[in-house]
């Protein structure tokens, strides 16, 4: 079969691969429909989550169902499903209270230290040695592991974009905004206007927010966010331009809630000198800063952007004293993708408006560089096998 292969940094061109097999009871092996590049699979590709050899990537991705392993009962071939990206047992501790993400059984290089380099939480698909060395769905098919407990079949007539990101970045937008614990009325600040923090976006005002406020620096991702999340928009020029508007929008006290929807990216050219994230401990987590100031006392910061790698800076003090929440994780997906596939059906949300390129996986390689680079107003890419 055809796939997205990285070899090294920088380094990712289609290749022919072996076609995957089922290998355990509860595998299942789907035709892949459509798949869409993640902000996070660059932070493989740059080197800042390492990979030392050839690997699959993609975890955003759903399909037909081709076949399934003897342990797997609620799938048959032909159906059509999406596919949550945490690779999940469903049986664990974690996955039986709420934290599919931190599965303790799919990942063979996972444990409870959250190490920098080892013991990482629950696997995830394509996403590298560290957390769980699955092939991912960047491909024509890819094996789904614990196939009774992840994939969950689209209702008919929705088109595979309505809900592919159902995979990802809604239910990772989606967490961002339950853990900012909106009630109604709030202020919530996202900064990133990504597909994430766009999808933050959509999640706040769904759950009641009273003003959304996108943040990034780049002008056409807050025309998107205008224009697909209704957000108020404000152009980062640096930390105290935007916390200073934050607070004169919200009478000198800052906003309600906070999300980080970018992560260490903000860093990157700090990252870059480092040249691998291994010694890399200097600095300060620049977004995640810009939160604690921006958010007002007594608030809650909730972060989605990924961090890999410690910070000596980080801002203790302002967080004590301002009495902050702060929250963060890979999305459990699982626990929130049925309600969110019902908002999808019944027309509440809408999750395509974002997608700005779709191409043939064939062009994989070329897709990663629109989208690393920023190049044609790119905001997310959509691959069609
Ligand atoms: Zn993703
Ligand atoms: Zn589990």
């Amino acid at each position: 079969m055809k796939a997205l292969v990285f070899h090294k940094i920088n380094d990712v061109s289609v290749d022919n691969v072996d076609d995957p097999k089922i290998e355990q009871p509860r595998d299942a092996i789907i035709r892949v429909t459509s798949t869409a590049i993640c902000g996070s699979d660059l932070h493989i590709l740059d080197g800042f989550v390492p990979q030392m050899r050839d690997m699959v990537l993609g975890h955003e991705f759903m399909g037909i169902v081709e076949e399934v392993g003897s342990g797997v009962t609620n799938l048959k071939k032909g159906d059509r499903v999406v596919v949550p990206f945490p690779v999940s047992c469903g049986t664990c501790f974690f996955c039986n209270n709420k934290w599919p993400s931190q599965c303790e059984n799919s990942n063979p290089n996972g444990g409870p230290d959250g190490g920098l380099m080892t013991e990482k939480g629950g696997a995830a698909f394509g996403y590298t040695d560290l957390y769980g060395s699955y092939n991912g769905g960047q491909a024509e098919y890819v094996r789904v592991p614990y196939a009774d407990f992840g994939p969950r079949i689209v209702p008919d007539g929705l088109t595979d974009e309505q809900v592919l990101f159902l995979s990802d970045i809604f239910p990772t937008g989606w967490a961002a905004a339950d853990w900012g614990r909106i009630k109604g009325g709030e202020t919530v600040a996202i900064f990133g206007a990504g597909p994430v923090g766009i999808m933050a976006a959509k999640s706040a005002w769904l759950m009641g927010a009273g003003r959304v406020i996108n943040i990034d620096l780049q002008q056409y991702r807050l025309d998107k966010a205008k224009q697909s999340a209704k957000s108020e928009t404000i152009l980062w020029e640096n930390e105290q331009q935007v916390v200073e508007i934050i607070r004169s929008m919200t009478e000198g006290r800052g906003a309600d809630v906070c999300i980080d929807a970018v992560g260490m990216e903000a860093d990157r050219s700090l990252l870059e000198k480092a040249k691998a994230v291994v010694n890399f401990e200097k600095g300060t987590p620049k977004v995640l800063e810009a939160c604690l100031r921006a958010v007002r006392r007594g608030g809650i910061v909730s972060v989605v952007g990924v961090y890999g790698s410690p910070f000596d800076n980080f801002p203790i003090h302002r967080w004590f004293d301002k009495g902050v929440t702060l929250m963060g994780a890979q999305a459990p997906v699982h626990i929130y993708i049925d309600h969110l596939m019902k908002l999808v059906q019944e027309g509440k949300v809408v999750l395509d408006d974002i997608i700005t390129h779709r191409l043939p996986l064939s062009e994989a390689a070329h897709a990663y560089d629109i989208f690393k680079n920023k190049e044609d107003n790119c905001v997310k890419v959509v691959l069609k096998p």
